[in-house]
């Protein structure tokens, strides 16, 4: 990409605030006319990203570019930039007029260039019949455009919006969802938008952010993002999944749910396990015995509409999630089909737990904060260092901290057809994933235990 094609660069971006780091080497180009918009869960950095690119906060690294120039030490009321927030914190005293009217004011605008600006970013907002109209006696969607033209009338040359559409109900979010796509088309600034509304990212943007825990995890088109993410997180926040467990065979062959399928990816290991993600909208429920992969009995059916949902359990034993315009009956056996451009195949970001220990005795070794019993190695004594490894399906949980040797939370939770992948943060810092049958809760507090013959040692690098 051209350079001067970009309005915003982040370069490098980290910010921590209370000993956490909220936001982590996020570097992102942002092209001029864009739509762009920050996606995650809550708490991964979103809003920070964009009141660093306000001007409201100011990075501990890192550095922000606009129009090519290093804007970091630059003040907001100095940056081309306005910002619309979810509360729309206009003023109850001012009617319509004078709420978009009133930026202008403090700069003396002569009263006739008010009157023309103003009328040009009521009408953009469909609010020009509104001019006298007290801001309290407007509804939510109203007050909501009087705030975005007063942001606007600045001429800005980067809106940002934090969650504009947060607090309206469903039907407005949806007519506003259109509004602010045509009001993005026919300005042609670039609008930078965070929402954790996975919908409301794919409708609106040309291009999406992803964010987890202060990093960005994937950036691309809404089509890249959904038909192509690039791991479990992205698959699973954007839009509904299988995600399952899988075997690359070779290239163009993946292994999954028993069975061997022809896909299009290739440069993975041979036999190396990675992830697949495959949409309920992909898997095609068929008559034909000859074109058949699999089959399975349907357990639920749910009119969603348009389509139905339902849940298939595999002859393996894995539970597929399909959406079909045709109902099947629960009980109903079924045969199925995937397409090889509808499996996408990732890798997976580990394959088990491995930890830096330390040996507490000849057959205890500490990782974590907590002390674990092992089997005593020939070769390994007290006091050494050791890598440890642990695989997902030997970590025990505990529903009473106090049997654990260590406690943490259920931070995430992955279901892959046949069981949950957990990701557990430990208390006093560091992660341990887990494989279980068990159903656990985000948020539950945990106990954690490993049984001696499940932890592997090895002497680690002194
Ligand atoms: P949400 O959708 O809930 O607004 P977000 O993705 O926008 O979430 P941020 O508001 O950027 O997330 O916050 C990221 C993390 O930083 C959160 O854990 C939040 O509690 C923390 N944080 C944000 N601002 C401050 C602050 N001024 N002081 C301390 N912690 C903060």
């Amino acid at each position: 990409m051209n350079e001067s094609d970009l309005i915003i660069k982040l370069e490098h971006v980290s910010k921590t605030f209370n000993g956490v780091k909220v936001l982590d080497d996020v570097s992102l180009d942002i092209k001029k006319g864009e739509f762009v918009t920050l996606l995650g869960p809550s708490g991964c950095g979103k809003t920070t990203t964009l009141r660093i690119i306000a001007g409201f906060r100011k990075p501990d690294e890192g550095r922000l570019f606009m129009d090519g120039r290093d804007i970091s030490e630059v003040p907001p009321y100095r940056r081309p930039l306005n910002t619309v927030f979810q509360r729309y914190a206009l003023f109850p005293n001012l009617d319509v007029f004078d709420n978009v009217a009133f930026g202008l004011k403090l700069k003396n605008t002569p009263q006739e260039e008010i009157n023309k600006r103003v009328k040009k970013v009521l009408k953009l907002v469909s609010m020009s019949d509104y001019e006298d109209r007290d801001v309290d006696s407007l509804s939510g969607g109203q007050q909501q455009r009087v705030a975005i033209a007063r942001a606007l009338i600045n001429q800005p040359k980067v809106l940002l919006l934090d969650e504009p559409l947060a607090a309206l109900d469903l039907k407005m979010r949806k007519d506003m969802q259109i509004e602010l796509k045509e009001m993005h088309r026919k300005l042609g600034i670039t609008f930078i938008y965070v929402t954790h509304d996975q919908e409301e990212a794919l409708t609106l943007s040309d291009t999406i952010v992803v964010m987890k825990e202060g990093r960005i995890q994937q950036i691309g088109t809404p089509t890249d993002i959904y038909n192509e993410p690039v791991n479990s997180f992205v698959a699973d926040f954007i839009g509904e999944s299988n995600i399952l467990d899988a075997t690359m065979i070779e290239d163009r062959k993946v292994r999954f749910i028993g069975q061997d399928f022809d896909c299009v990816d290739e440069g993975f290991g041979q036999n190396e396990p990675v992830d697949v993600v495959v949409r309920p909208e992909d898997i095609y429920i068929v008559n034909k015995l000859d074109s058949v992969q699999f089959t399975g009995t349907v357990k639920s059916c749910t009119f969603k509409g348009v389509h139905y949902e339902m849940f298939v359990n595999t002859d393996n034993g894995n539970e597929l999630m399909i959406q079909d315009y045709n109902a099947f009956e629960p009980g109903s056996r079924v045969g199925m089909l995937i397409r090889p451009n509808d499996i996408q195949v990732m890798r997976k970001r580990c394959l088990r737990n491995e930890f830096e220990g330390e040996m507490v005795a000849a057959d205890k070794v500490e990782i974590l904060g907590g002390e674990f019993s092992c089997n005593a190695q020939e070769g390994i004594a007290e006091g050494d260092k050791v890598k440890v490894s642990v695989e997902f399906s030997k970590v025990d949980l505990l529903d009473n901290q106090e049997d654990g040797i260590l406690t943490g939370t259920v931070h995430f939770i992955l279901y892959k057809g046949d069981h949950y992948h957990l990701e557990i943060h430990v208390d006093g810092g560091g992660h341990i994933f887990v494989d279980t049958n068990d159903i656990w809760d985000k948020g539950d507090l945990v106990g954690i235990n490993i049984l001696p013959n499940d932890i592997l040692i090895t002497k680690g690098n002194d």
